[in-house]
């Protein structure tokens, strides 16, 4: 099967985070048809190995694409669009598995190079707590010398052509941040007998809202008091996003929140119950990775683009906190539409770009 019939038949059989089983058989199908080895990790994920011909085999490069699709209907209107209501791959990750069979099969052809390549088709990047934790829960790579983990997004913002690149902090942390503060509530003329959690919780969203800066987002989106003219509630519950490039800055601003949450209950004598949910780390691309790569592209005849830093989050980020990660944005042009909406649909010819330049960087690295 070639990569485009790969992409399409991927596209009209979406499957949500967590439940790629139909996805992980396919892929492991196409895989045996052409002798690629391979088993399953992390549930719904497929994990191929090829060695190479020569050198070191414990030296490995880890090629990653994330397989699954999102809970929402399609509206391209191709003759192969979801067959699965409801289910849609919105985000391109079809064209990323295919890129990645693309890659694998090419290797497999000749298996002239050295060290070990390994080709993971991770589940539930869209979903928390990610597949790429559960991945690195199995510790697949242990017993080998991890040179790069290389993964790629498809980006509607470059053109069919181009790759985008960003050396060092990418992509932010995300964690979830829900606070309940608990006061005392009553009528609202008789102030001296309540404890206003209303006054309190707004008092923290400024504080919080003092946090932000260019490293670190939190932003509180869900405000919840059930009183009324006259009647201050029992309790306020708050919910929002907080992001940071560093990792460091992560704890801190943690800490900080924490601080600041301590000094909103001693203010107005409140209690404040905090439940954050942690998201995904920050994607931090190794500095010499990511300009060997921008190099590679450049000559060989890619267009490159330098990216700022992004404020969403990818659970790739999982890899780079651990090893040396390269993860780059592969143009499919405007006409593609945006992500996650009903109409997306990333130029095929984003296909063969995105084969070619990750074979080339497989290679080279692996022969370096
Ligand atoms: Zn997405
Ligand atoms: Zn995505």
């Amino acid at each position: 099967m070639d990569t485009v019939q790969f992409r399409r038949y991927l596209h009209s059989h979406p499957e949500l985070s967590f439940a790629e089983k139909a996805t992980a058989e396919f892929i492991s199908q196409q895989l045996s048809e052409y002798c690629i080895e391979h088993r399953p990790i992390a549930g719904t994920g497929v994990l191929a190995r090829i060695e190479g011909r020569k050198g070191n085999l414990k030296r490995c490069v880890v090629l990653r694409a994330d397989i699954d699709a999102l809970p929402m209907s399609e509206n391209t209107g191709v003759e192969w669009a979801s067959q699965n209501q409801d289910v849609m791959h919105a985000c391109g990750h079809d064209c990323h598995a295919s890129i990645l069979f693309g890659v694998l099969k090419r290797m497999q052809a000749d298996r002239n190079f050295e060290g070990t390549l390994f080709g993971l088709f991770q589940p539930a990047e869209e979903r928390a707590p990610g597949g790429a934790m559960l991945v690195m829960e199995e510790d697949p790579f242990k017993d080998y010398d991890v040179q790069a983990v290389i993964g790629e997004h498809v980006d509607s913002e470059l053109e069919v052509g181009e790759l985008g690149f960003c050396p060092g902090k990418f992509m932010a942390s995300a964690d979830e941040l829900y606070f309940t503060i608990k006061g005392v509530g009553g009528h609202a003329a008789m102030r001296s007998r309540i404890k206003d959690a209303v006054v309190a919780a707004a008092d923290f969203i400024m504080r919080l809202n003092m946090l932000n800066s260019d490293m670190c987002v939190v932003s509180v989106g869900g405000v919840k008091a059930e009183g009324s003219t006259n009647v201050i509630p029992e309790e306020v519950t708050l919910a929002g996003t907080m992001r940071t490039y560093s990792e460091n800055l992560r704890t801190r601003i943690k800490d900080m929140i924490a601080h600041i949450a301590e000094e909103i209950e001693y203010k107005y004598d409140v209690e404040i119950i905090a439940d954050p949910r942690h998201g995904y780390p920050c994607v931090e691309n190794d500095m010499q990775l990511t300009y060997e790569a921008m190099l590679l592209a450049d000559s060989g005849g890619f267009k490159v683009r330098d990216l700022d830093m992004r404020p969403t989050a990818e659970d790739f980020g999982v890899y780079s906190q651990r090893y040396p990660s390269l993860y780059y944005r592969l143009g499919v042009g405007a006409e593609s539409g945006r992500a996650h909406t009903s109409t997306f649909l990333p130029d095929e010819r984003c296909l063969e770009v995105g084969e070619e330049f990750m074979y080339q960087l497989a290679l080279s690295i692996l022969n370096k």
